[in-house]
């Protein structure tokens, strides 16, 4: 069983990296990519964690970018997670996120939670925080019943406690990957609600940007959705991957390696790993 797509509490995700890891060898899962949000902190307490070495770890990363006024993820896999090129570029989307954050704790200040900010702070355990954490501020602070409550209501695009990310584009965060000597991946291409000659666009841009592969399987995704991107990875000729997207039990429906099976017509991104 492979999973290329999980979160741990370094960024949004429930579980440690040794918990993940944990869960992983429960799951019978052989491969594992650990894709934090623009962090790779997590990948090196994995590494450490994995002492026997029983389940091949890939160093992954999922970052962030912009694409005519959309947020993009993309996925690095198979990455070296301490090369320079790839630590600037994550320092750069931490300034974004933090500058974020700050501006998401104003707002919520205006409507009646003081110092967020802080608060969210001490529900991640650091300081890379992200909107689930706000939600949570939201939750015990009383303004909301779940955390998927306080995304509705404050958090979401359009809600009164959202700022939108001037993160980096496509381009940046592709060729990153690949001074990192890792494959560039688009993550989940239909969760972006694009229309299907935008989709067709936003692939083209981001292979012609250097991208390998598509998310085929990720998380929640239909059968049908699935045979949709594996239809674009036959038309634009592009790799396949798959991941659970996992950030915890309560937060995903879908467990750590429990997504849906590859179309056995896919030629997953792994081929270029097999050595
Ligand atoms: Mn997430
Ligand atoms: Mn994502
Ligand atoms: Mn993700």
């Amino acid at each position: 069983m492979i999973d290329l797509h999980c979160h741990s509490n370094f960024s949004d995700g429930l579980l440690t990296p040794q918990a993940l890891l944990d869960k992983a060898r429960q799951q019978g899962i052989t491969m594992l990519a650990l894709t934090d949000h623009d962090t790779v902190l997590g990948v090196t307490a994995l590494l450490e964690a994995n002492t026997d070495k029983a389940i091949r770890i890939i160093q992954g990363v999922e970052l962030s970018s912009r694409w005519k006024k959309i947020d993009i993820h993309i996925l690095g896999l198979n990455i070296d997670h301490q090369h320079p090129v790839l630590l600037e570029l994550i320092a750069k989307q931490r300034e974004h996120r933090l500058t974020r954050a700050l501006q998401m704790s104003e707002r919520m200040a205006l409507l009646g939670v003081e110092k967020a900010y802080d608060k969210a702070c001490v529900v991640a355990g650091h300081q890379h925080v992200a909107r689930p954490h706000f939600a949570q501020v939201f939750v015990n602070e009383g303004k909301a019943r779940d955390l998927a409550a306080a995304f509705k209501r404050y958090l979401q695009r359009g809600k009164p406690a959202y700022v939108p990310t001037p993160w980096i584009s496509i381009e940046e965060a592709v060729s990153g990957i690949k001074e990192a000597g890792g494959q560039a991946v688009l993550a989940h291409p239909l969760k972006y609600d694009l229309t299907r000659t935008k989709l067709h666009e936003l692939v083209e841009a981001f292979k012609s940007a250097g991208g390998v592969g598509l998310e085929v399987v990720s998380g929640e995704m239909t059968p049908s959705q699935t045979q949709e991107v594996a239809g674009l990875c036959r038309r634009f000729s592009l790799l396949a991957s798959t991941g659970s997207d996992y950030h915890g039990d309560g937060l995903s429906r879908i467990s750590l390696g429990r997504q849906r099976a590859l179309p056995p017509d896919c030629m997953p991104v792994w081929h270029l790993w097999m050595d």
